[in-house]
């Protein structure tokens, strides 16, 4: 190559150099254009965090400052806590999770003074042995290994149960221990000395209260027993005086004595009842008794009230209610006798009912039985009616200051019946009239329940003649309920217009507004129906003088008993089967087509051991036309037993040398397999009554308790009259009308 060549190569490779050296530093100046943009948003960057930083630092400041306040405060707190802790007289500790102890407060350690042992770090199962070891706690009976595994127990458990130690120098502590979420356990020893200390002064003053108590209960039940006892002899004479030839100022006299005698008795009772309910002395029994009855009995008791205020008295018991139970008879009659007597008492005009109705368990053989007594009396303001059932409480206003009480009667029926497990209630409207109930649920006594009959294509269509709605309501119910069509009528009008020749029976209350019974009957016999005739009567003695009686089928006394009313309508419905028709009917037998003469007096022995009351039985009796004879105790009442073969054994309860039970006892022991079995009806002291312990068990069939009233003697010797003896001089010759009215 040659020279110029080469030169010019040269330049041109000088050329391109430059070129590129000129491209470089043209890139160099955009690249440093750049680097100085980026360092400038760099440098604002800078300057932007480091005011960010100096913010930081002076937020940093503050909070380090607060920290260091709330720190203080905490510590103050903590140490404000940990003082009080300190200073409180109760125990303080805490244990961790594997029950190591944190922290204590003296008095908790106070009880393990000199023990140097006992401090953080010690486990609680180390504390429970010093505590025995050392004799701190006082375990009484408890052997110390027994009382540190119960306590060693109850720490692990999740919830220890707060319970009460004693140390040995008599002080008592409470524990109550919290278990929290970690396992960690807060302790709190509490001295509770003065309150158990307090609590045992209490308790002692409550017992010397309630043994005062007693003593005062014993005493009022003592002497209640020892007034009763003159009293029965005082009321019961002045009823046989009562029956002699008086005048009008006489008579007046007798019965001042008799009712005010009763009215002591009543006050008595009830006194000796509330001194036994609180004397704790009040046991329940279990016998097999008919609720029916019972009702009835008191009814039957209540009535000469009844009658005298023109009231009527009803008894509506579930046709289909079983009335064998097994209860207290003798307290379940108290509860009624006070109830059905209250609703007597406070009621002027109208009627007293009452209703059973109730709900058997067949599985349980258990019966909820709901009683509920029914009044038109003066009722009770609501505010008053809790305040009633208290001890010697009653309403006071004018209306009520006429009557007399002792204000004791529904409390101690709210007893009894809470005794018996059920409940007491009361419902009334003022004016117009109260109800009043309870509600018990008793077992069903095992055997025969009545049965009500079927009257379907028997006793098709019956009429029932009652003024009174409620009873035409109760009959119509009970009729229906057992298959047959009833026409309701309120008078004896009504009836003559209704009757007509589908009518199988009249049921028809004895007195009627426009006519009375046997006058409808008769009324009815001139228009030619020969229908069977019943009346309903309060009072059925009354009939025996009426010349229409013969058309009387049979008379229910009210409030009418269901065996009563279905054995009648049995009867009836048997009779009807029989009836041709209408003409030349063969009706059932009328009241007093039979006699009964030519036969032995029926034989009645009475063991009693008071000469008084012998007399006032005597007398009562003395006109029924039936051979008495007395026994003086109960071994003579078994020897009278032998040689005297009675139909019926009046046995007084307490009496020297054997009493009435061991007599009885006695009795049944001799009929033991002879098939005899001689009614007998225990005649109790109102206090003995009550706790029968046994009357019926010791085979003794009924009891009356005294004041004996000759109405109920005389029912119970028509009631165990056997065949084959002289109908009872008052007697009626019809089983369903009772004696005629006593007095
Ligand atoms: P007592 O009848 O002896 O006064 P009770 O405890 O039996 O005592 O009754 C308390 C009170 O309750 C009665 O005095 C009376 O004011 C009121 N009382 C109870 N039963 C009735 C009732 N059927 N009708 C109206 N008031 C009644």
């Amino acid at each position: 190559m040659s020279l110029a060549d080469k030169l010019a190569q040269e330049r041109r490779a000088r050329l391109a150099a430059e070129r590129l050296l000129e491209q470089k530093q043209a890139e160099l100046s955009v690249a440093n254009r750049k680097l100085g943009r980026h360092a400038l948003a760099l440098t604002r960057r800078i300057g932007e965090t480091q005011a960010e930083v100096a913010n930081v630092r002076v937020e940093n400041e503050r909070v380090k400052s607060d920290l260091t306040v709330a720190h203080a405060k905490i510590e103050v707190a903590e140490r404000r806590l940990w003082h009080s802790i300190q200073t409180i007289q109760d125990g303080f500790a805490f244990f961790d999770a594997d029950t190591r102890l944190i922290a204590a407060n003296p008095a908790y350690l106070s009880v393990f003074e000199g023990l140097d042992e006992v401090g953080p770090g010690i486990s609680y199962m180390r504390i429970l042995d010093i505590l025995t070891e050392e004799g701190i706690v006082d375990t009484g009976e408890t052997p110390a290994d027994d009382w540190r595994a119960t306590m060693r127990d109850r720490w692990l458990s999740a919830n220890p149960a707060p319970t009460v130690i004693r140390l040995w120098n008599g002080q008592y502590v409470k524990l109550i221990d919290q278990r929290g979420p970690g396992g960690d356990v807060v302790s709190l020893a509490l001295n509770i000395t003065a309150t158990v200390r307090y609590e045992a002064e209490l308790r002692a003053a409550r017992a010397r209260a309630e043994a005062a108590n007693r003593a005062k209960s014993a005493f009022l039940a003592n002497m209640s027993h020892e007034i009763r006892t003159p009293m029965n002899g005082i009321v019961g004479t002045a009823e046989l005086l009562a029956e002699t030839a008086l005048d009008e100022e006489q008579r007046l006299y007798v019965n001042t004595i008799r009712n005010s005698g009763e009215a002591l008795l009543v006050i008595i009772n009830d006194v000796l009842d509330y001194s036994k309910i609180e004397a704790e002395k009040l046991v329940l029994h279990r016998d097999v008794f008919d609720l029916e009855r019972c009702i009835h009995e008191v009814a039957m008791l209540l009535q000469p009230a009844v009658r005298a205020k023109g009231l009527t008295m009803l008894v509506d018991y579930d046709l289909f209610l079983p009335t064998c139970f097994i209860g207290d008879p003798g307290r379940v009659r108290q509860v009624l006798t006070n109830l059905v007597g209250n609703a007597v008492k406070f009621t002027a005009q109208g009627h007293v009912l009452i209703r059973v109705t109730g709900v058997p368990d067949a599985g349980t053989r258990r019966c909820s039985v709901h009683v509920a007594i029914e009044d038109t009396g003066i009722g009770i303001a609501p505010g008053k009616i809790d305040h009633i059932f208290g001890e010697f409480n009653q309403v006071e206003d004018a209306r009520n200051r006429q009557f007399e009480g002792t204000g004791l009667g529904l409390a101690i029926s709210r007893r009894l019946i809470r005794l018996m497990g059920g409940t007491v209630w009361a419902d009334s409207e003022e004016g117009r009239g109260s109800c009043f109930g309870f509600r018990v649920t008793l077992p069903i006594a095992e055997g025969p329940q009545p049965v009500p009959p079927v009257l379907e294509g028997r006793l098709r269509h019956v009429m029932v003649v009652d003024d009174l709605a409620v009873n035409c309501a109760i009959l119509d119910k009970q009729l229906r309920r057992l298959g047959a069509r009833v026409t309701a009528c309120r008078s004896g009008a009504e009836a003559l217009g209704r009757a007509d020749g589908s009518v199988d029976l009249v049921l028809c209350d004895h007195h009627l507004p426009d006519m009375d019974g046997p006058e409808l009957a008769q009324a009815l016999r001139q228009r030619g129906l020969q229908v069977p005739f019943v009346l309903l009567s309060s009072s059925p003695g009354a009939l025996h003088a009426d010349p229409a009686r013969h058309l009387i089928q049979g008379v229910l006394q009210k409030p009418i008993p269901r065996a009563e009313l279905f054995a009648r309508l049995a009867s009836l419905g048997a009779a009807v089967l029989d009836r041709p028709g209408a003409e030349g009917a063969q009706m059932p037998d009328a009241v007093g087509a039979q006699a009964g003469e030519g036969l032995r007096a029926m034989r009645v022995l009475a063991a009693e051991d008071n000469r008084t009351n012998r007399m006032v039985l005597g007398k009562m009796v003395k006109d029924l036309d039936i051979e008495l004879r007395f026994a003086g105790n109960g071994q003579e009442a078994v020897e009278a037993y032998a040689e005297f073969r009675p139909d019926l054994i009046f046995m007084d309860i307490s009496m020297p040398k054997m009493d009435g039970k061991q007599a009885t006892g006695e009795i049944r022991r001799l009929e033991a397999g002879t098939g005899r079995h001689v009614p007998i009806v225990a005649l109790t002291a109102h206090a003995v009554a009550g706790d029968a312990d046994g009357i019926l068990a010791a085979g003794l069939d009924h009891y009356l308790t005294k004041p004996l009233h000759k109405a109920l003697i005389h029912e119970m010797i028509a009631a165990h009259r056997p065949d084959g003896v002289r109908r009872l001089r008052h007697e009626s010759p019809n089983p369903l009308v009772p004696d005629p009215e006593p007095r």
